[in-house]
């Protein structure tokens, strides 16, 4: 039996264990926790979301949308369990956190290929076939020989944010309301209105409010698509507003009116119990959390189960040490997966766990790898994580501008993504077709 070792199981190693695991080759597989745990991981559990519960949109025409059906197609185990453990949420695949990161664990630590050791792991292993998926907070020790492994190739660094959950039975039902924007589909989240006064003492309140000493934030590089809400609102009164706090489409049943700002929650748990602040990452004191969001009517009593923390991610320049198979180049038995390639979000970072994993076992098995091409989403991650022509890499969510354009030309944004999608999943589908044909095992 073929032998690999796995380092971390998060959303990418948990992944990528599954996916040699299911082709017959024997995982050993390290995580750390609970020995030692990351400032943002909570729990014992794999694959534990340490935000948001939503993997985004659902639909294909969106890019997320796309690579979570292809990775769906595929076999993944990450979008087989999301989709098990789903919430509801409009139009976005979002799940019940808990449910979801014991669904991953326990296929995981059952299948009968993988061998699971608990602690941290302080440098790469020597010899053998390794993937590292230690994600954007692995620990110092292991970050300092992978550092010193790499010469002369420096680390790259943002900072990441995640918001507070309160429970459902603090917020005040009598002036929020459940709705969806637009009424499109099921009314799933919960909206707490502002009108124009409330929000001024609000907003004046956030941009003044005292921030948590994060080590190192001096340097204020934050990922744009996860925006502390009072870095957001520093850049002017009515940002929020075209932002996490838009009232577009959310008419209150109440008034009757569209109210002048809307905060939305979002369910965290099957049973409805938690609600997560949509689009509040911060880095505020936790008392400082507690008083300015408790200014938001609707949250004037709130309970809050978890306050929003940031940390300082770290991510590698991969153009210059990575191919698109996620191999080291200068040692291609070593690969990476997950966030610290600067693959970007839950599911790109499953997405490629799930590259790594399959082609890797393909190697084991004397098999070429696949080349999902940037046809496909899952291809496109690669070749962009890879592309030395990136001077100055910086971490990216899948979108429609690194998948290989249609060629000609198509009346509307939408109709233009499905037309893409589509020929990424034909031509995934080809691709899988073609492995089955050959007799290979697939999941
Ligand atoms: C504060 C914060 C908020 C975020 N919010 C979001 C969000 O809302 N949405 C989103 O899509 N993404 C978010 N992210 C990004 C998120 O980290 C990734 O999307 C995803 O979790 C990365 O998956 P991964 O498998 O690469 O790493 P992780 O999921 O972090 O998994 C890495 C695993 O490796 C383990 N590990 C670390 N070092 C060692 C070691 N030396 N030995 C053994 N095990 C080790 C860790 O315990 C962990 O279980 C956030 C990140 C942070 C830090």
């Amino acid at each position: 039996m073929h032998n690999a070792i796995v380092i971390g199981a998060g959303l990418a190693g948990s992944e990528a264990a599954w996916q040699l695991a299911q082709r017959g080759i024997h995982v050993d597989l390290y995580e750390m926790k609970p020995v030692k745990m990351t400032p943002a991981h909570h729990s014992s559990a794999f694959a534990e979301l340490c935000c948001s519960n939503s993997l985004r949109g659902a639909e294909i025409c969106t890019a997320p949308g796309l690579l979570k059906e292809e990775l769906r197609r595929a076999g993944s185990l990450i979008i087989s369990c999301a989709d098990a453990t789903r919430v509801e949420a409009g139009g976005a695949l979002a799940v019940d956190r808990e449910a979801f990161a014991n669904l991953v664990t326990e296929k995981v630590k059952n299948h009968p290929n993988i061998t699971v050791h608990e602690g941290e792991v302080t440098e790469i292993p020597a010899e053998g076939h390794v993937i590292v998926a230690t994600g954007p907070l692995t620990s110092d020790a292991l970050f300092e020989s992978i550092h010193n492994k790499l010469g002369a190739h420096e680390y790259l660094h943002f900072y990441d944010a995640a918001a507070p959950i309160v429970s459902f039975e603090s917020v005040d039902m009598d002036s929020a309301y459940f709705a969806s924007r637009y009424d499109k589909g099921t009314a799933d989240y919960i909206n707490c209105p502002m009108n124009r006064e409330q929000y001024d003492a609000f907003w004046e309140a956030l941009c003044e409010a005292e921030q948590a000493p994060v080590h190192g934030f001096e340097d204020k590089k934050v990922f744009e698509g996860c925006m502390p809400v009072e870095v957001m609102g520093r850049r002017g009164h009515d940002t929020l507003l075209y932002g996490p706090l838009k009232p577009v489409g959310l008419r209150d049943p109440h008034t009757g009116e569209t109210p002048y700002a809307v905060v939305q929650l979002r369910r965290d748990n099957a049973a409805g119990s938690l609600y997560n602040l949509v689009g509040f990452q911060t880095h505020l004191k936790f008392p400082e959390q507690k008083r300015v969001f408790s200014m938001i009517p609707a949250l004037k009593n709130a309970e809050f189960v978890r306050y929003g923390v940031m940390h300082r991610n770290t991510f590698m320049d991969s153009p210059r040490l990575l191919d698109n198979h996620y191999r080291l180049k200068a040692e291609p038995r070593i690969r990476f997966a997950g966030q610290m390639t600067g693959v970007e979000g839950y599911i790109e970072s499953a997405a490629s766990g799930f590259e790594t994993g399959l082609n890797l076992a393909r190697e084991l098995l004397g098999l070429e790898p696949i080349e999902f091409s940037d046809l496909t989403a899952i291809g496109a991650l690669g070749l962009y994580i890879s592309n030395e022509a990136n001077a100055k890499f910086q971490p990216m969510n899948i979108n429609f501008g690194i998948i290989q354009p249609l060629g000609y030309r198509v009346k509307g944004k939408r109709e233009k993504n499905t037309q893409i999608a589509q020929r990424a999943l034909e031509h995934l589908d080809t691709l899988l077709d073609a492995v089955q044909e050959g007799k290979e095992t697939l999941s």
